[in-house]
């Protein structure tokens, strides 16, 4: 091999470790980020004596990155990979990274009796302004947050329509509610209570292997959709 050939193929290695990626590839790529609710000491609602809400979340949100890592144009963030507590300022880190493009938080429900069974989706409520501050200033970052709220609403009948078929509905589905974690957030967002663990047919099918799985698939579908 000649001494300017050698040098050449030198520089080319260089170039691609410097830039690893087209830029245009990296960007086109939508970064979701899924958030096990709970973890570690905070367990979140008891299915059985050793199966509590954080074990489901964690084992659905690993299911569905799995199932979203095949795909080209997402990438998918987890506030947490293990049974970890992770504080409440963490996860809203993470979801107001600059490149997300969506942010999902999976819970269990609970109910006072046995009868309440079926999935929610909630979506981050606001209030209208209703200080006597100028008018004004308030209107863009409404304005703002409107188009956040609507692509919120878009998601989340998304994942009704996909999820009717593993859980029914019963008069549950779309509410728009004040939460913690979704304050704040300028990236359309929802959070998810699948299924009551205080219901019997409900928490068998959370415990069960294949439904995580059918819930994960939904899931992805959902995301793919709405991309
Ligand atoms: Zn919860």
């Amino acid at each position: 091999m000649n001494r300017l050939f050698c040098k050449t193929t030198f520089f080319v290695l260089l170039i691609f470790l410097v830039f690893p990626l087209p830029s245009s590839m990296a960007k086109n790529r939508h970064s979701v980020v899924v958030d096990p609710a709970h973890g570690g000491r905070d367990k979140g609602v008891r299915l059985t004596k050793k199966f509590y809400e954080k074990d489901v979340t964690l084992a659905i949100a690993k299911l569905l990155k799995k199932e979203l890592d095949r795909s080209k144009n997402i990438s998918v963030l987890l506030t947490r990979s293990a049974d970890r507590d992770v504080s409440m300022s963490d996860r809203v880190k993470m979801a107001k990274r600059k490149n997300t493009k969506l942010f999902i938080s999976l819970h269990v429900n609970a109910g006072f009796g046995r009868s309440s069974s079926g999935f929610e989706v909630y979506f981050p409520g606001f209030k209208l302004p209703s200080t006597g501050k100028s008018a004004s200033k308030e209107i863009p970052k409404d304005m703002v947050k409107t188009k956040y709220l609507n692509e919120s609403v878009r998601f989340a009948k998304i994942v009704e329509k996909n999820l009717e078929k593993i859980f029914r509905r019963k008069d549950r589905g779309l509410r728009s509610a004040p939460i913690p974690v979704l304050e704040g957030l300028t990236v359309p967002a929802v959070v998810l209570e699948i299924g009551f663990a205080t219901n019997i047919k409900d928490r068998k099918k959370l415990m069960d292997k294949a439904v995580q799985k059918s819930i994960a698939g939904a899931l992805a579908k959902s995301i793919r959709e709405f991309f």
